[in-house]
């Protein structure tokens, strides 16, 4: 007997229909003698339902009240859910974030889990219930409902997994495991039988969107077992997040290739090269909660340098007028470049740091199709390249052969 904690997304809960597939997998591992804590997140387009009407009533919602309006989408599905189970002749009873005792700090649309109240599930579950959480929601310390941010409830899932020492945590979505790629853009991308933490996590937040990297943190930060899966398919093992040092199995060099789509570059020319430029240029651009995220400042000549950083795309044009209005003359830059045509594209392996010639293998193959590299950042276990958007497509096509991520491994 085993405890398992699985968490469903909001497709995989978006009819009655779907719902009573949800119910029949359940049932299924309660047949087998399991223990099962369900965690489950709205119906798809419900969260995003909400929010509009919340704009509706107020431009820029009030973040008390707009947790209080979409935390609702999820206390829908726990009851629909246990309803189902019930039918089925099942014990199975439903919990708020709330009703649990999931406490959060009060950051308000972006709170993070305290602690969990694991006491009343433990009995529940001994008693033979099914126990059915919302996903995405949780409880301050003065009683106000709080939400975790969009794709929160991977997070829940995985944290309730951790306060029950969980066996396993199975994340059932819309597709069957992570990928070497998107097969959208590559059609022989495979699906990934095991991925370190590590890799997990660079995939996750250089643009893979099948977890919410704070579940990934989460679960490397409790050793977690934590498995993705596919909701409508009966079989299959998805892909298992496993730890480097327990991983015994050969590794691939290079496990994926990841990209995002939505990155801008901004370049400040002829800046002093002194201390506290870097400062100056993105201490008002983190004020104005832009996110930064690759940073490149050139070697110095004749004492002065080029500094170039990318942003996501929605915020190209605040960032660039910040810098112009608030940074250029002020720091005595010569001007300020932006481009945002641009994309990313990632190759990333554990393997790397044990293998040479990686890098120069990802710049050869994206010279042999003629496409520029604009920047280059690099990581213990990654290697990322700024590119024109127009050839995205082609270098992830590229990379993914060159790096024999179609073949099976042996
Ligand atoms: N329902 C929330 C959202 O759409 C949480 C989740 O699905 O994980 O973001
Ligand atoms: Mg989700």
């Amino acid at each position: 007997m085993a405890l398992i904690v699985q968490k469903y997304g909001g497709t995989s809960v978006g009819s009655p229909e779907r719902i009573k597939n949800v119910v029949r997998r359940v049932a299924k591992y309660k047949a087998l003698g399991h223990q099962l804590v369900v965690v489950v997140s709205a119906m798809s387009g419900e969260t995003n339902r909400l929010i509009g009407l919340a704009k509706e009533m107020q431009a820029q919602p009030d973040p008390r009240e707009l947790d209080m309006v979409v935390s609702t989408g999820e206390q829908v599905t726990v009851g629909l859910v246990s309803m189902g189970l019930i039918q089925e002749g099942l014990k199975a009873k439903s919990y708020t974030g709330a009703q649990v005792k999931i406490t959060t700090d009060s950051a308000f649309t972006k709170a993070r889990i305290l602690s969990i109240d694991e006491q009343n599930i433990r009995a529940d579950l001994d008693n033979g219930y099914v126990v059915v959480v919302a996903g995405f929601q949780g409880i301050d310390k003065d009683g106000n409902i709080t939400t975790l941010g969009r794709g929160g409830s991977d997070t829940t899932g995985v944290a309730i997994a951790a306060a029950l020492h969980a066996d396993e945590c199975q994340i059932y979505t819309d597709v069957d495991g992570v990928y070497t790629t998107d097969p959208r853009v590559v059609p022989e991308a495979r699906r990934l039988k095991t991925i370190t933490f590590e890799e997990m996590l660079e995939m996750a937040s250089l643009g893979s969107k099948v977890l919410q990297i704070r579940a990934v943190e989460f679960a490397g930060k409790y050793r977690v077992k934590l498995r993705v899966l596919s909701s409508f398919e009966e079989e299959g093992d998805g892909t298992l997040i496993t730890f480097e040092e327990d991983d015994k199995m050969e590794q691939a060099i290079i496990s994926g290739i990841a990209f995002n789509r939505d990155e801008a570059k901004i370049t400040v020319r002829g800046v002093p090269d002194k201390p506290g430029i870097a400062y100056q240029i993105l201490g008002p651009v983190s004020e104005a909660n832009v996110d930064v995220d690759m940073i490149i400042q050139n070697v110095g000549v004749d004492d002065s340098t080029d500094f170039s950083f990318t942003v996501h795309r929605n915020e190209f044009d605040k960032a660039m007028d910040i810098l112009k209005n608030k940074v250029q003359h002020h720091i005595g830059a010569r001007n300020v470049v932006g481009d945002n045509k641009t994309a990313k594209v990632s190759v990333v392996g554990v393997g790397m740091r044990s293998h040479v010639g990686i890098a120069s293998k990802m710049f050869r193959t994206l010279a042999e199709e003629g496409i520029n590299i604009q920047m280059i950042s690099t990581s213990e276990i990654k290697i990322s390249v700024v590119i024109d958007e127009k050839y995205l497509e082609l270098a992830v096509r590229v990379l993914h052969k060159a790096f024999d991520l179609d073949l099976e491994p042996a």
